[in-house]
């Protein structure tokens, strides 16, 4: 199961920020908004005794000057509760309990999520605890008196946080089932896929606002072999709040994306490929990840003999990052190449654990350096000594040289080329490590 996701939802000044970091500390991520506009930080790890989970803060949601902060504690709430597996709740001991803390709690009451209720700056518990009480009236249990700022408290406000984690969640997987995430954009067909290829429907696919649903793994068998898959949809509620959303659910993303040995990033081919997808994909590359495009929708479209490919050369531009990336066009509507998407999955699998052999790999070096000659700087040239294979999963090449500095990007390419052209390695990044060998 993925990592538990906590977050934190409150009033301005409460605490929130002070929170996140105390609990965060260093290990803060920074997720890249919209392309030179923000960079926000949205997400954390967290590790708590032997627990690890992903914090999400949702207090960097400014309102707009005319906005009222009833207003945006709503926000907060519908992306705490569409997000999160349990939900910090935080007040204010000086402030005492307000007219928006009672109008939050009753959302998230009603969310059915577990929420626990924080009350912060109990910043001497000897004489300020007394005033913890009257938030019992928010009908969300017990208060826990904190101090985000003089980090007291918090032990046993995570202790109660783990208590309600699902279980099993942030442990190994049990099963060794190939795991298969299918991630991408809301409405691009995620849950149709799932559906289509379940042949029942077992995963609800809807266009009703407010439909919520949690990560769900799938088992699909197919020819006597089962294939577990990631669902990240669920995020599909239809709101002016909606961009917030889908910001959130890229956090949904990576943690599918961390536990999958293949990312099916789904596209839809009436709305062409876009940042956002490639945002996504660059997750699954990131992490080394088997990578499939999925163009979807493709009975929506009117085409020609030419517009496939054309389709193609725009998703290559797209993600030039990843030019391994196996592109197919499916359809969930009508089952088109739905077939297709399992042998493209199986080809990846065995890219991703090939092994090949010293002596053949060395074969090829050699023969790619004598057909292209090593770059040199100041009249010293690069010499390649030889190249083995460390890993899989990515498939991982050590290749020894006289001088690291020497190998430039652009001949690593032409040697990853060259081993591409002999192995294939369909579907799968593949790294290396140059080292220095005298
Ligand atoms: P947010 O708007 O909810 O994110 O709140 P912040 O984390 O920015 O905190 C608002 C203010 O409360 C800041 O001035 C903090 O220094 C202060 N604050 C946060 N935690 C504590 C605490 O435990 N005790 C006291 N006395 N002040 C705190
Ligand atoms: P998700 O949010 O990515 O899980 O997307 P859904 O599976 O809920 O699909 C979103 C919308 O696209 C629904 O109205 C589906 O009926 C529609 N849709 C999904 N796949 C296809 C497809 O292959 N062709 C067409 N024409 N529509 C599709």
């Amino acid at each position: 199961m993925s990592k538990p996701i906590v977050a934190i939802v409150g009033r301005p000044n409460v605490g929130k920020s002070t929170l996140f970091n105390a609990l965060a500390g260093e290990r803060i991520s920074i997720v890249k908004d919209t392309p030179g506009v923000t960079r926000d930080r949205i997400y954390a790890d967290v590790t708590w005794l032997n627990h690890e989970f992903t914090m999400i803060d949702t207090g960097g949601i400014e309102p707009d000057s005319s906005d009222i902060i009833l207003k945006q504690m709503r926000e907060q709430a519908v992306i705490a509760m569409e997000t999160a597996d349990v939900i910090i709740f935080i007040t204010d001991v000086r402030q005492g309990l307000v007219d928006a803390d009672l109008q939050v709690a009753t959302m998230l009451r009603k969310s059915k999520k577990p929420v626990v209720l924080a009350v912060n700056k109990v910043d001497d518990f000897k004489t300020q605890e007394i005033g913890i009480y009257e938030f019992y009236n928010l009908g969300i249990g017990e208060p826990h008196a904190i101090s985000a700022e003089g980090k007291m408290g918090l032990g046993d406000l995570l202790d109660v946080v783990i208590s309600h984690f699902p279980e099993g969640a942030g442990e190994n997987e049990e099963d060794d089932n190939p795991k298969i995430a299918i991630v991408g954009k809301p409405n691009v067909g995620k849950s149709s896929i799932i559906n289509k290829l379940l042949g029942t429907n077992r995963v609800i696919v809807s266009d009703i606002a407010g439909t919520t649903r949690d990560a769900i793994d799938t088992v699909i068998k197919r020819n006597g072999k089962d294939y577990t898959f990631i669902d990240t949809a669920g995020l599909r509620r239809k709101s002016k709040i909606k961009e917030e959303l889908e910001r959130y659910s890229i956090v949904r993303t990576v943690a599918a994306v961390e536990r999958c040995d293949i990312a099916v990033v789904v596209i839809d081919a009436v709305e062409g490929i876009t940042e956002q997808d490639a945002k996504i994909a660059g997750i699954a590359h990131d992490r080394g990840k088997g990578l499939i495009i999925a163009v979807n929708k493709w009975d929506a479209i009117e085409k020609d003999d030419k517009t496939q490919k054309k389709f193609s050369e725009k998703v290559k531009a797209t993600l030039s990052f990843a030019d391994y990336a196996e592109i197919i066009y499916i359809s969930a509507a009508t089952g088109q190449r739905l077939p297709k998407l399992f042998d493209t999955i199986e080809q990846v699998l065995e890219s991703q654990n090939l092994r090949v052999q010293t002596g053949v790999l060395n074969e090829i070096l050699t023969e790619a350096v004598a057909m292209q000659q090593p770059p040199s700087d100041k009249g010293r040239r690069l010499k390649v000594f030889y190249m083995t294979q460390v890993a899989v999963k990515p498939p991982t090449f050590v290749i020894f040289v006289n001088d690291k500095k020497l190998m430039h990007f652009s001949y690593q390419r032409y040697i990853e080329n060259r081993i591409r052209d002999s192995f294939g390695f369909i579907g799968t990044a593949i790294h290396f490590i140059i080292r220095e060998k005298q």
